[in-house]
């Protein structure tokens, strides 16, 4: 009886451990369950917060893409005004300057917009056998600008000015432009005696010209005119020290090799101006007409039509200079390192 109690107490000991056992081992069965579950969480979290990073770097990736565009629709838009008429003379696309110089995302630039025709360009005109006729009109604006540019509208004529630094002409200014002629510099000032002193001085007034343009039009003038031309006799300083500055600089003069006389100081009347521009236009496939735009010289303005219906029939179409232009100048810009 004793011995089958012992054994019993056996039986229950054994069963007891058997529970514990059993026990231990559920409870280690639960907490790899619990960590299993743990580990899925995190990997969950981990996966949720990878999520986050990469949604946040896209969006920035989104914006900073944005920025980008924008910028680049910006500085496009800062070159279309800053290459609208005048251009670059030695490289880049030729663009006449007749083409429509302002593309259509600037609506709010101040300059009025003129609906203008494609011009040929001179190559293209040589080719139909005709002759190249660049009108150009120094020291301008006037109060006979308007009239010139009235006149030339008339005739569908894109010329080139050769402007000076003045105050109270900025919508003439504008106007040159907006009209598709080409605006060129002629210094500020116009004194011999100040922008041939030095290259200094000549330097000052070229930054002066330039930058009066450039704050009214929004266009980078790219040609220049020498105050009496690359050839005059007033310098002190030798003009081969400007024409470096304006190499420099990637600045084109022109000279002329055909004019009217119409600045010359005599009375020329009309017809002997007229004559006189047929006769050097007569001589050269490509000539660059000297014409003048002050208040003084209303006879320009008079003789302006007869010389487009007299040019015409000598068979040359009217351009305004571009950078495919044929660059004519006395001192060739070329042979001055
Ligand atoms: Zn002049």
């Amino acid at each position: 009886m004793e011995q089958y109690g012992r054994q019993c107490l056996q039986y229950r000991v054994i069963a007891m451990k058997e529970i514990n056992y059993r026990n231990i081992q559920g409870s280690v069965s639960t907490r790899k369950q619990w960590n299993a579950g743990n580990r899925h969480k995190r990997s969950r979290n981990r996966a949720f917060r990878t999520g986050i990073i990469v949604f946040l770097l896209l969006l920035i990736l989104i914006l900073i893409t944005f920025c980008v565009i924008l910028f680049i629709r910006v500085n496009k838009q800062n070159d279309i005004r800053g290459n609208a008429v005048n251009l670059p003379p030695v490289s880049g696309n030729p663009v006449d300057a007749g083409e429509q110089p302002y593309g259509d995302e600037s609506e709010d630039y101040t300059v009025s917009k003129e609906p203008v025709d494609k011009l040929p360009s001179e190559q293209e005109v040589l080719e139909e056998g005709h002759k190249v006729v660049y009108l150009t009109f120094d020291d301008g604006p006037s109060d006979n600008t308007e009239k010139l540019l009235d006149i030339l509208q008339q005739y569908r004529i894109k010329a080139t000015f050769f402007t000076v630094g003045k105050d109270g002409y900025d919508d003439v200014y504008r106007r040159i432009v907006g009209d598709g002629h080409t605006l060129g510099m002629h210094s500020y000032s116009h004194d011999y005696s100040k922008v041939y002193s030095s290259v200094e001085a000549f330097g000052r007034d070229f930054e002066k010209i330039y930058n009066h343009i450039e704050s009214i039009t929004g266009v980078s003038p790219t040609l220049y005119r020498f105050p009496g031309g690359s050839s005059n006799t007033v310098s002190n300083v030798p003009m081969e020290k400007f024409i470096k500055y304006l190499n420099d600089r990637n600045i084109t003069y022109y000279d002329w090799n055909a004019l009217s006389g119409d600045a010359e100081g005599k009375e020329f009347p009309a017809d002997e101006m007229i004559d006189r521009v047929l006769k050097g236009v007569d001589k050269y496939d490509v000539s660059v007409v000297l014409l003048h735009d002050t208040n003084a010289l209303d006879v320009t303005v008079e003789m302006l039509p007869e010389l487009i219906e007299e040019l015409r029939k000598l068979g040359a179409d009217m351009l305004p200079i571009t950078r495919t232009s044929s660059v004519i100048q006395h001192i060739d810009a070329g042979s001055v390192k």
